[in-house]
């Protein structure tokens, strides 16, 4: 763990191992921190507070670019770390390297650009100044599925805004968080700014991160049950909270799209990180006349997918993170088949030679889901493109509405009007047209309804890590 720019043991010396989820290896163990471990962390982050929020926004950026600087440097040694622990294809672990390395760049620009306003008064002999500033310590916990650029997401604007951190990663990734912190910590990052609590147990961690009065912000992405736990507790000593969650996307083909890019859009998207993506598509929804050209394509190009050790030369589709994973992605396969569903590829375990070690499930295409289908409503978080047909194009975006999530969308049209049109009615927060990577430090990144609150990414990003404070100047 990393607290007050030391690694250090958990205060109980207990340790937990960490697993490669493609063969089983045992990859290292790391400290198994408890209440007291995060505790610490706290009177860290809370203690360089101070310090860290007097420093200029160029002392921040500049130690942020430093951090960027030594993130690309180390890209390669970085997706090995990130493929060893998670699983990805290294091909997929350097992309996410450098989506990862990009929002520190970001948020280094950004930070020279916090600026205040001069407000207008009734009073001749009155002036305001409004200004931004710190939340203070912020809590941030993250998820597995992208163990790298999850940390950054929130790591770069909360130091670029001047706030404190102490962040819990996934159990399952510690060794890609402890890859990051050594970046930042390389890059000169201050003792007790930035501090780290791995552990096997979340739940305590997460009850001293939501309820310790030290603490001015939570910020969180993983699933949705845990976020409103989250959530709820954090609200109950009133603290900001942002929480990227869950999402359910779908993914419409218009009747006058090409059905032929469409579906190798849909192919390169849904078996991303072996589908363990929150924007991943998990309803596809297929104007019928395209259906049969849609599926053949779609079946053609997932054939050719390999599964596998994301380390091995050519491996396209990497294991899941854990067996209870695999077990939730048959469960959903197995119900849909049971209702009518035909799986065209795919549609069971992976179990033959060395897959065996490992919790892979084969890229799967199902035809005819219906809406009675548990894959239908519920995440699937695996490798498996559900596909609908449908007739009504005026009637298919309310279909894809109807969800408690809001995550991403995605529309297929070749009509200027139909894309925009299509866009405005879908109560989605990130949506690609004709795109399957809507995503960017750049632009804005987040949920409606049960995917979450709040924004991360581009100058939104930065506003959930600051408080604006009004001075009213009589002159
Ligand atoms: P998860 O909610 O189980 O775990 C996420 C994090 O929360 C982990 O660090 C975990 O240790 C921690 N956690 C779990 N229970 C906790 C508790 N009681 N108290 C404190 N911390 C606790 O989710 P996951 O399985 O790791 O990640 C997958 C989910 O994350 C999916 O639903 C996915 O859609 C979502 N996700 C969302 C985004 C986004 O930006 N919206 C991005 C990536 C993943």
């Amino acid at each position: 763990m990393f607290i007050n720019g030391e690694w250090v043991d958990a205060r109980s010396g207990a340790t937990f191992a960490v697993i490669n989820p493609a063969n089983g290896e045992h990859l290292g163990d790391v400290p198994d921190g408890a209440r007291e471990d995060a505790e610490l962390a706290i009177t860290a982050a809370d203690a360089a507070f101070h310090d860290w929020s007097m420093t200029t926004a160029y002392e921040r950026a500049d130690v942020l670019m430093g951090a960027w600087t030594l993130m690309r440097e180390r890209a390669d040694a970085l997706a090995h770390v990130m493929t060893a622990e998670q699983g990805k294809p290294l091909r997929a672990s350097a992309a996410e390297v450098a989506y990862g390395a990009d929002f520190i760049r970001w948020f280094a620009e950004e930070a020279r650009r916090l600026t205040g306003e001069w407000l207008p008064s009734a009073r001749s002999n009155q002036r305001f100044l409004s200004v931004q500033a710190p939340v203070g310590v912020v809590a941030a916990i993250t998820p597995w599925n992208y163990p790298m650029s999850m940390l950054t997401r929130k790591m770069a604007p909360a130091l670029a805004a001047g706030c404190t951190v102490v962040l819990k990663p996934a159990e399952a990734t510690p060794l890609n968080a402890r890859a990051i912190f050594e970046v930042f910590h390389d890059a000169g990052v201050p003792p007790g700014v930035i501090n780290m609590i791995t552990t096997s147990q979340p739940a305590p961690i997460g009850d001293v991160l939501t309820t310790d009065p030290r603490v001015a912000k939570l910020t969180f992405t993983g699933s949705t049950a845990v976020g409103r736990v989250l959530a709820s507790a954090a609200g109950g000593s009133l603290k900001r909270i942002s929480v990227e969650l869950g999402g359910h996307a779908p993914f419409i083909v218009m009747p006058d799209a090409d059905p032929v890019h469409a579906a190798k859009g849909a192919a390169a998207l849904k078996f991303l990180n072996a589908g363990q993506a929150c924007i991943s598509p998990n309803r596809i929804y297929v104007h019928q006349d395209h259906v049969e050209q849609f599926t053949a394509t779609m079946v053609e190009r997932v054939e050719r997918v390999k599964t596998g050790n994301g380390s091995h030369e050519g491996i396209g589709c990497g294991p899941l993170v854990n067996d209870a994973a695999v077990a939730k992605v048959e469960a959903q396969v197995d119900d849909a088949v049971a209702k009518g569903a035909s799986a065209l590829v795919g549609g069971s375990r992976l179990t033959d030679g060395e897959l065996a070690a490992g919790h892979f499930f084969a890229p799967t295409v199902l035809s005819g889901v219906t809406t009675d289908m548990a894959i239908y409503r519920e995440e699937t978080f695996g490798p498996v493109a559900p596909i609908i047909a449908y007739d009504d194009p005026d009637t298919v975006v309310d279909l894809a509405n109807d969800t408690n999530y809001g995550l991403a969308a995605y529309v297929y049209t070749n009509d200027l009007s139909t894309a925009l049109r299509t866009v405005e009615a879908l109560r989605f927060g990130i949506i690609g047209v004709n795109d399957v990577n809507p995503t960017s430090a750049s632009v804005p990144f987040g949920g409606m309804n049960d995917s979450g609150l709040g924004r991360e990414g581009a100058r939104e990003g930065l506003l959930e890590y600051l408080e604006t404070k009004t001075a009213g100047i009589a002159i």
